[in-house]
């Protein structure tokens, strides 16, 4: 490779990531001909584009029309074909793609290779699909086990030529048992956790709040000062201390993400003057100290909130509760968990970040239900709202700040209703993933999803929580 000098790009990775959304990942499926390595990949894909993700499929017999014209079906000339899809398959992952390859490719040797080639740049997921020869034959979508069976069709991969069953594929797939849906959901999830990483998502999260929630107890215990904000509400020390923690840490672990949060202004812009985590791969919702009021009255009712929303949803959540040293977090599609702060979660975040014992869920209380009442802002609706519907209210329990958001999902209590534009994206992110995980619904008042990382974080249309939609409590007339 004499006089050969590769040229750098001077674009880092994650400034790539922030416009395409996607971490680079490349599905390698491999299996025999009518396996329905297309089908799949392209309900894959689809799925990917329809929900806001850059895909590409990259199909075997496709870049033989093109990219590898010429080649044929020799051992060396199919060895190439594999070499050039893989170097391919790395060029478009790391442009920003989520990259599913449809490639027979019959040998270990050449999976390996393509491995080889594209975990530098991407991770690499060998998909087998697992469908036996004999329905092969039997869907022969191509017509080509018809004519292999007749012999006119030379080293026919699993009928006159050899196929290698992967011996430690990533991921399998059972197309007898599994509908073409599932088999690209099941895919789908595997990009989603490649492109977020849940597990370290969630645990660094969770570090942020129990470091968070430990700067702030120091505060709690000692001394501090309060001044007032514009809008007339509290600030303490342990406002700004939780802050600095929580967005220090984000900041050096994941720089390609946004921040939103309570005591921070919000004025970073794009050329169009449009906020410009709108445009970036995800944003941490953030209020560091929930439940201000709580906190100067001392009856321990403040949480550490911390939401991460990309594509307008709020996809994980950790509130931590300081002086009851729990903490609690979800993950959507994961479940919503309960556990108690250590030091050692502040130093490596969450060991069983999934453990079923922890998990915690809605009540499925319809009458007689426990309803939460804010301790800091009665209001008239409210009161309304009680009085229509006294006879299926069991319990009224008062409680600060997010906790409501906790006791729910815990099945503590029941219902919240909230009217009136007072609360804020940080107020609501981190219990709405919680609630929703644990089985709730959570809207605004009205019913309707509420978008997160919006333009305007104010929650105009006040919020709801519903352990079932059957407690839906009567709201005629009340505004
Ligand atoms: P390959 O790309 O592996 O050669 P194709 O996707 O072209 O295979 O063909 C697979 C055939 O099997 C299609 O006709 C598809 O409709 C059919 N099929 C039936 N069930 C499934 C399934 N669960 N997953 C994928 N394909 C399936």
């Amino acid at each position: 490779m004499a006089n050969i000098t590769p040229y750098l790009s001077r674009v880092e990775g994650r400034d790539r990531l922030r416009i395409t959304h996607s971490r680079p990942v490349v599905f390698w499926m491999t299996g025999l001909s009518g396996s329905g390595k297309s089908t799949i990949a392209s309900a894959f894909e689809a799925r990917c584009i329809a929900e806001g993700h850059a895909a590409f499929m990259l199909d075997g017999d496709t870049v033989r029309t093109g990219l590898c014209a010429g080649l044929g079906f020799s051992p060396e000339d199919r060895s190439e074909n594999l070499r050039r899809i893989a170097e391919t398959a790395k060029i478009v992952a790391s442009a920003g793609q989520i990259v599913v390859v449809c490639a027979i490719s019959p040998d270990q040797a050449s999976r390996d290779r393509a491995r080889e080639i594209i975990s530098p740049a991407a991770d690499f997921y060998e998909v087998y699909v697992s469908t036996p020869v004999e329905e092969c034959a039997r869907r022969d979508p191509k017509g080509l086990y018809k004519k292999a069976y007749a012999g006119e069709i030379p080293s026919f991969t699993g009928v006159s030529a050899p196929y290698e069953v992967p011996q430690k594929p990533d991921i399998v797939l059972d197309t007898v048992n599994a509908s073409v849906e599932e088999c690209a959901g099941l895919l789908f999830g595997y990009a989603m956790d490649s492109a977020y990483r849940p597990d370290f998502l969630l645990s660094e999260m969770a570090k942020a709040a129990a470091r968070a929630s430990a700067a702030i107890l120091e505060i709690y215990n000692g001394q501090y000062e309060v001044s007032f904000k514009e809008d007339a509400s509290p600030l303490t020390t342990a406002d700004t201390a939780s802050n600095k923690v929580i967005t220090e840490h984000f900041r050096s672990v994941f720089p390609e993400y946004d921040i939103l949060t309570e005591e921070e202004d919000d004025s970073d812009r794009d050329a169009h003057g449009i906020p410009k985590r709108l445009n970036g791969c995800g944003t941490f919702i953030i209020d560091p100290l929930d439940g201000t009021k709580e906190f100067i009255n001392r009856n321990g009712e403040f949480c550490v909130s911390i939401g991460f929303a990309d594509h307008h949803r709020v996809m994980a959540g950790v509130i931590a509760v300081p002086a009851r040293g729990l903490l609690y977090y979800a993950y959507e599609g994961r479940g919503a968990y309960k556990t108690v702060i250590t030091e050692d979660v502040a130093e490596k975040g969450i060991a069983r970040l999934f453990a079923e014992e922890e998990q915690i869920h809605v009540s499925d209380r319809t009458e007689g239900l426990r309803i939460t009442a804010s301790r800091s802002h009665g209001d008239k609706q409210t009161e309304a709202l009680l009085e229509r519907n006294k006879d299926r209210i069991g319990d009224i329990l008062t409680a600060g700040s997010c906790l409501k958001g906790c006791l729910i999902a815990e099945g503590e209590a029941d219902i919240h209703y909230r009217w009136g534009a007072f609360m804020k994206e940080w107020d609501t992110a981190g219990m709405e993933i919680l609630c929703r995980e644990a089985g709730a619904s959570f809207t605004d008042i009205n019913g309707n999803p509420l978008a997160a990382n919006r333009a305007d974080p104010v929650n105009r249309n006040g919020f709801r929580i519903l352990n079932r939609p059957e407690a839906a409590l009567d709201v005629c007339d009340i505004k």
